[in-house]
């Protein structure tokens, strides 16, 4: 098996897909109120096109894990047979949701063969859920969480984008909500991918401020971070109902793993891209289309992965945002 490495030595073997640019949530942190211009129909990949870059990665480099996100990946129709399709692959197939129809679609996916489920979640108070995400579908989540439970998506993992001056006061609500539900909660470091550009350095609630703040109620113990993402801390008691023996934190902004990132994007219209916060993007659609074969599209793959480079510059002068905004890029 050919490993797809980049000019750092980091091996790639994960996949995250976006399904769609569009939501049905219109979250401050990530897209404007109004005036988000959807990509029209014919240039967002078919589900046949997915699954042939899908396949190609993991049968040529050894791809072992895909997650689907968006935009809102639940609004993309007949969602539940691209995983079927994806499911076939023998990798860990994740999907990430802001889990509104949740209680709806759970067991299909469950049954398309989706093996686990992370929900967005950013606050436990109905009016301040309206303020962030411009809708009123608090209850309508929560439902979301226990239908993946009871369909059996293992684990079930709650999103909550940690923000100064936001949802800073729930730390410890949301520390007990994952102990009374069964499932982990992980925090997300607030990144500068808002559509409306207002982010700052100041409203970034940090992993050494949430890891203290839960401790004080919660006491912690950190755990060895591997290629994940997310590092994780355990509860010393052991946590509550199971599936909540941990918390996780993704500290993007004050601690990157971009050393040991292992990761490639994929745009809802095809382009493949190194990084998040990558300057350039590459064309897999248009090639695709094209009527490129495999090893054309295999070029294509490993050069844009040559050019990944060693981290990106949060919280450096030099630091330039991408173009794209969180829900386009596929968070
Ligand atoms: N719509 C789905 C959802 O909300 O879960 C999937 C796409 S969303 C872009 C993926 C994740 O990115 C969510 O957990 C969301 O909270 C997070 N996110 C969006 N904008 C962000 C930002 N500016 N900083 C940090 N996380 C962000
Ligand atoms: Fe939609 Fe997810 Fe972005 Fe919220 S974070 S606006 S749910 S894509």
């Amino acid at each position: 098996m050919q490993e797809l490495t980049d000019t750092f030595g980091r091996v790639h073997r994960d996949l995250r897909i976006s399904v769609t640019d569009r939501c049905n949530f219109r979250c401050t942190y990530c897209m404007p109120a109004e005036g988000m211009d959807w990509l029209p129909r014919d240039e967002v990949l078919s589900f046949e096109e997915i699954e042939r870059i899908a396949s190609l990665l993991v049968d040529r480099y050894g791809f072992d894990s895909i997650r689907l996100t968006g935009g809102e990946p639940t609004v993309r129709a007949h969602l539940p047979q691209l995983v079927a399709k994806l499911a076939r692959l023998d990798v860990d197939l994740a999907l990430t949701t802001n889990g509104a129809t949740l209680a709806l679609v759970a067991p299909a996916l469950a049954d398309a063969g989706l093996d686990r489920i992370n929900v967005s979640l950013d606050t436990l108070h109905p009016a301040r859920f309206v303020e962030m995400t411009r809708r009123d579908s608090l209850a309508a989540v929560i439902d979301g969480v226990r239908a993946a439970k009871a369909a059996g998506l293992d684990p079930v993992k709650v999103n909550v984008v940690a923000m100064a001056g936001v949802n800073e006061d729930e730390l410890i609500d949301f520390a007990a909500f994952g102990r009374a539900e069964g499932v982990e909660v992980r925090f997300i470091e607030f990144m500068p991918l808002d559509a409306d550009q207002a982010w700052k350095r100041s409203s970034v609630l940090t992993q050494a401020d949430i890891v203290e703040r839960i401790s004080e109620r919660f006491p912690l113990v950190a755990e060895r971070r591997g290629h994940a993402p997310a590092d994780r801390f355990a509860y010393v008691d052991g946590g509550g109902a199971p599936g909540s023996s941990h918390i996780g934190v993704i500290a993007s902004v004050t601690e990157p793993f971009c050393g040991s990132c292992d990761r490639v994007r994929l745009t809802a219209d095809g382009k493949l891209r190194s990084c998040l916060f990558a300057m350039t993007e590459t064309d897999l659609r248009g090639l695709i289309r094209a009527g490129a074969d495999d090893e054309a599209l295999a070029a294509a793959i490993e050069g844009c992965v040559h050019g990944k480079w060693a981290g990106h510059r949060i919280d450096q002068v030099n630091f330039i945002r991408p173009s794209r905004s969180m829900s386009q890029l596929g968070g």
